[in-house]
């Protein structure tokens, strides 16, 4: 049995919840080193109680102070860390082996980037992150000597359907088509809804699964699904065209591969995410994750259709930025996290996310990247001519300083 050393960012969201719910189950195999999130210092004191971590890290530093100030009060002896620099320093400790990279948006591409350069094992979650990264992310795992593991439910299923070890080269394995399965969202079956009037609980109301705030919105507009194309190019290697999105509202099958010789292979079960969780965790071991077992007879029916790509544009909107030049996805992921959050907070209506991005793609100036300066200047750009088109406060881009 391997034992295994945590940083968890992200610790206060729905990943975090799952992770942590995973982890104590199994005292024997897992210990937590580290816990980090954005600002809730009253949860992190909370989960410092139960899992007392080595050190905790807030990016909020006015909070972090707060939280040093409780953990005191209550005797506990974690160290505090703040800003962009601690969540770096807790994804580089050398006592963690493992960093499970949970923060929502480009915020955690800082903090990811720092894992792969000290050769962690991520578990990754965040896949803005890697649609931001790219190039630069998958060179900064191999040459830090990372490995990762994808957690992303369908992402996680094609990882436990390629074949081992796997050199993210599709053809030479044999590989004809990777199947992205996807929900639908909460209006998919719906043609009647308009979206000019959807609100944010409507939006957020995902028939399956239970998520964070902003992925729910990315999950109901499909960019969901066209962020997890361009995480499936970095992390398998394929190229958009052997990338293929099917519509499965039961969300039981979470993704498939198909091969030459027409084996389709896929991987069940409950929309839990404690299931690619654990899997990652314990890899090549399994170990239990408290989610139940398949009846398929008591599910009865598993359906597939196509997307209703006119309805969802978002969709296509991935498909051109991965087949369009380096700065496309940065810029699209950019323009997204941006007009959700006016969407989220009141300030834009659900149709503006879709015409936010395709405006952003089309204005968009910063097309090589050659560094990560190069992307940082790509995604700040694409906030500020989406920040112009919604009539929103300039959105201030993911910063690399402290
Ligand atoms: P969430 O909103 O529930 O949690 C987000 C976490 O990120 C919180 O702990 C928050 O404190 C932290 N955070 C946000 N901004 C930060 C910052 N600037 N610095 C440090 N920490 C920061 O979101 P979630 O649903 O847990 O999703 C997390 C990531 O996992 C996202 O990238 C999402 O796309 C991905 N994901 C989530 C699910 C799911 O089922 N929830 C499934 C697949 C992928
Ligand atoms: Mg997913």
């Amino acid at each position: 049995m391997t034992r295994r050393r945590l940083t968890l960012l992200g610790a206060t969201g729905s990943i975090g919840d799952s992770t942590l719910d995973v982890v104590a189950r199994h005292p024997d195999r897992f210990e937590v080193i580290a816990l980090a999130a954005h600002r809730n210092a009253a949860k992190l004191l909370d989960l410092c109680r139960r899992h007392r971590p080595q050190v905790a890290a807030l990016y909020d530093a006015e909070r972090a102070g707060e939280l040093a100030r409780a953990l005191a009060a209550e005797s506990i002896a974690t160290r505090v860390v703040a800003g962009q620099a601690g969540l770096c320093e807790v994804a580089s400790l050398p006592e963690v082996d493992t960093v499970l990279a949970a923060i929502v948006g480009a915020a955690g591409l800082p903090s990811t980037l720092a894992a792969a350069r000290s050769g962690k094992r991520i578990l990754l979650a965040n896949k803005e992150a890697l649609v931001i990264g790219g190039a630069l992310f998958i060179e900064a795992v191999e040459a830090g000597g990372a490995t990762l593991l994808p957690i992303d439910s369908e992402h996680n299923a094609v990882y436990q359907c390629l074949p081992s070890p796997y050199a993210r080269d599709p053809g030479a394995a044999g590989i004809r088509r990777i199947l992205l399965t996807a929900s639908g969202g909460p209006f998919f079956a719906r043609s009647d809804v308009d979206f000019d009037r959807v609100t944010p609980d409507e939006a957020c109301a995902h028939p399956n699964w239970s998520m964070g705030r902003k992925i729910s919105v990315d999950s109901a507009t499909m960019m969901n699904k066209g962020l997890e194309v361009i995480e499936a190019h970095w992390l398998f290697g394929a190229d958009a065209q052997r990338i293929e999105v099917v519509i499965h509202p039961q969300s039981i099958v979470h993704s498939l591969v198909e091969y030459v010789d027409g084996s389709v292979l896929a991987q069940l079960g409950h929309p839990d995410m404690r299931t690619p969780i654990a899997q990652a965790l314990a890899a090549p071991e399994r170990i239990a994750s408290g989610v139940p077992g398949l009846e398929l007879a008591q599910l009865a029916q598993l359906t597939f259709a196509k997307p209703d790509r006119e309805r969802f544009p978002c969709l296509d909107l991935a498909y051109e930025a991965l087949r369009a030049d380096a700065g496309a996805p940065i810029a699209l992921n950019a323009a997204n996290e941006v007009a959700v959050a006016a969407f989220l907070s009141g300030r834009a209506r659900f149709s503006d996310i879709a015409r936010a991005c395709s405006v952003v793609l089309a204005r968009r100036g910063v097309t090589r990247i050659a560094g990560l300066d190069d992307a940082l200047a790509a995604d700040a750009e694409a906030r500020g001519i989406a920040c112009a088109e919604l009539g929103v406060p300039l959105h201030p881009g993911v910063s690399l300083a402290a």
